[in-house]
């Protein structure tokens, strides 16, 4: 039995898999993304329920939107509960067996890389665009995890921002969770895509108020500024 976990910035998806890889169970919980301890409770509940359903102890793998430290200590910006937390440790100490965790994207990107469709190709590059935005590589079946854990991952890649700004183009600079500013990650996601909305829905709002655009469409003026800088991004 083999228990896979996708946890995600939204929502925890549990899938069971007997021994030839076919998925005989699932289940989908919110992420306690602000609580640990509810986060890790929520991961060893199901578990203990499908040990005790199935009559064995299944094993753990975990795809989590981040990566792990040199110690262990996860870095994850989209499940802040987690982040700087030793969660492999505490789940291993908790389920008493081996636990492993790895980059979401850097899984979907494998899995993609395994499968019929995509087993002729040398290099694959898988793309996930959820709460936030990521990537992962994988070259020769293998994933490429590079010395700090972020080949890959395209999401903190910052966009041409400098070179909108020396156009005279102003785009919004959103604070990313790595401590950086203009990551792909915080606009083409649906956290980006929150973001751009408030920012172009206030910016028509003050454009409006002055009367310089009286006849836009709100609509269609702040969607098409949103969707005109995702296309950018891409
Ligand atoms: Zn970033």
């Amino acid at each position: 039995m083999y228990y896979g976990f996708d946890v995600g910035g939204t929502k925890i998806e549990f899938g069971a898999f007997d021994k030839q890889l076919n998925r005989i169970a699932t289940e989908r919980h919110p992420t306690p993304t602000q609580d640990y301890a509810a986060l890790v409770e929520t991961i060893v509940q199901l578990v203990e329920k499908y040990d005790v359903k199935w009559g064995g102890q299944g094993t753990i793998g975990i795809g989590i939107p981040g990566s792990q430290a040199e110690d262990g200590t996860v870095l994850t910006v989209n499940v802040p509960a987690a982040n700087g937390q030793s969660l492999r440790a505490d789940l291993e100490a908790r389920l008493g067996r081996e636990v492993r965790i790895s980059n979401d994207a850097n899984c979907f990107a494998l899995s993609e890389a395994w499968d019929e469709q995509a087993q002729s190709a040398k290099t694959v590059l898988g793309l996930i665009l959820g709460t936030g935005f990521g990537g992962g590589l994988v070259i020769n079946g293998k994933v490429i995890n590079g010395k700090n854990q972020m080949a890959g991952e395209v999401g903190h890649m910052r966009m041409p921002i400098d070179a909108w700004l020396r156009l005279g183009d102003h785009p919004p600079m959103f604070d990313c969770g790595c401590g950086n500013k203009g990551c792909l990650d915080n606009y083409l996601s649906g956290r980006g895509f929150e973001q751009l909305y408030g920012h172009f829905y206030q910016l028509y709002q003050r454009l409006r108020l002055s009367k310089t655009t009286e006849r836009v469409n709100p609509m269609q003026w702040h969607l098409s500024r949103a969707f005109l800088m995702c296309w950018q991004c891409l």
